[in-house]
């Protein structure tokens, strides 16, 4: 499968690797839209969350489980985590994952 994810999973393309067990993967986003902007995914292939959810329950969880210990390695007391599902809503990338954005302040509701 022709997966940017996969590949960067698999070492064919280089990443800044944050942290990497047997069942995640988390890399600096290459165009981060904040001071920390990481991308935590699943190091099997799934279109979006949802399906990690669907057909692996404690993966999704181990998904946000790391956003949280990143963020607590990073000394993160507030940070966004986010997931785009389709492209309507942003998703660039068809393969799973959560982005964990820190080090600025986020406004909510946006706009
Ligand atoms: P999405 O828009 O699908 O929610 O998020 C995809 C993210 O992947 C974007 O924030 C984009 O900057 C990031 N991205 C796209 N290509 C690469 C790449 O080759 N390397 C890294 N590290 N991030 C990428
Ligand atoms: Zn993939």
């Amino acid at each position: 499968m022709d997966c940017l994810f996969c590949k960067i999973v698999a070492g064919q393309i280089p990443a800044s690797i944050v942290k990497s067990t047997n069942l995640i993967t988390a890399f600096n986003d290459i165009t981060p839209q904040a001071p920390t902007h990481i991308l935590i995914i699943p190091n099997q292939h799934f279109a979006n969350m949802a399906e990690v959810a669907q057909s692996n329950l404690e993966l999704a969880g181990e998904i946000f489980k790391t956003a949280g210990e990143i963020a607590s390695e990073l000394g993160l007391d507030s940070y966004r985590t986010n997931v785009n599902t389709g492209a309507g809503a942003g998703q660039s990338v068809f393969h799973a994952h959560l982005h964990l954005l820190g080090g600025r302040s986020f406004a909510w509701p946006p706009g």
